[in-house]
């Protein structure tokens, strides 16, 4: 888990987005991973997530404030969380700024009609290229027309870590372009499912809002959040035995 959190991204939100903005003008490549425990817990039990996290070119950043939490254990400060949602509206209006190309992948149809009504609505500057609901069955294939299209930025909405493993199985036949896998955001950015009341979000307690409303989610709970802080207590205890050795 260590290894995991001292990869996370330092900086704050603002210097994040610089960095995303310049590497979109310039038109280089990058994979950023929108961290959450869950996700940090499945690369230590699955050797193939390990190595996603862990490759050079992979960008990790704090989305969950368990990841946060976790970081202050070992000692690495991380500023403050850069949620998927967020980063994925950003990335529409660095798009839309810069006239840059755009691939959507994931979700409904319905909330990906609605993603693109409001690309062209209010983002009308965005070149958007390509566009597949997450319910076809052939996903490669989908990968294959991101190829062809070489876009800026590809958002890949299939969940984790399906999305992840997607991207980085074809990540080494882009020579640009920002990836991301995000989630769920597709739904919250086009208002088909609700964020969690604002008080939720400034307590840090969005998680509990998004499990106690979605009983599929108490497993994953488990594995992300109970069986995260006991991994993570148990590193740091033997960290500290070795210290003291
Ligand atoms: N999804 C999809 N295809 C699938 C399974 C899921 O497109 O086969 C979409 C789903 O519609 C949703 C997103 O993937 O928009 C996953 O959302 P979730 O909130 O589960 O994301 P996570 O918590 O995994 O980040």
């Amino acid at each position: 888990m260590k290894e995991y959190l001292e990869k996370v991204y330092k900086k704050s939100k603002k210097d994040f987005y610089k960095e995303v903005e310049q590497k979109l003008i310039n038109g280089e490549k990058e994979f950023i991973i929108t961290a959450n425990p869950e996700i940090l817990t499945m690369g230590d039990k699955d050797k193939e997530f390990d190595k996603i996290l862990l490759d050079e070119n992979t960008t990790i950043i704090p989305d969950g404030i368990g990841v946060i939490k976790g970081a202050k254990m070992f000692g690495i400060d991380l500023p403050e969380r850069i949620t998927g949602v967020e980063l994925t509206t950003e990335l529409i209006k660095l798009c839309d700024k810069y006239n840059k190309s755009m691939y959507l992948f994931g979700a409904t149809e319905e909330v990906m009609n609605k993603m693109k009504i409001l690309i062209e609505e209010k983002y009308s500057g965005v070149n958007l290229i390509g566009s597949q609901n997450g319910y076809i069955e052939d996903k490669q294939a989908v990968m294959e027309d991101i190829k062809m299209k070489r876009p800026d930025v590809v958002l890949v909405a299939l969940g984790v870590p399906k999305q992840e493993r997607l991207i980085y199985d074809n990540l080494q036949y882009f020579d640009k372009g920002i990836f991301v896998g995000v989630g769920g955001s597709f739904d919250v950015i086009s208002r088909s499912k609700k964020r969690a009341p604002k008080i939720f979000i400034k307590l840090n307690l969005e998680w509990l809002y998004r499990i106690a409303f979605s009983p599929s989610r108490w497993k994953r709970f488990y594995e992300g959040n109970i069986k995260y802080v006991f991994k993570l207590k148990k590193e740091v205890k033997k960290e500290n035995q070795k210290g003291r050795k």
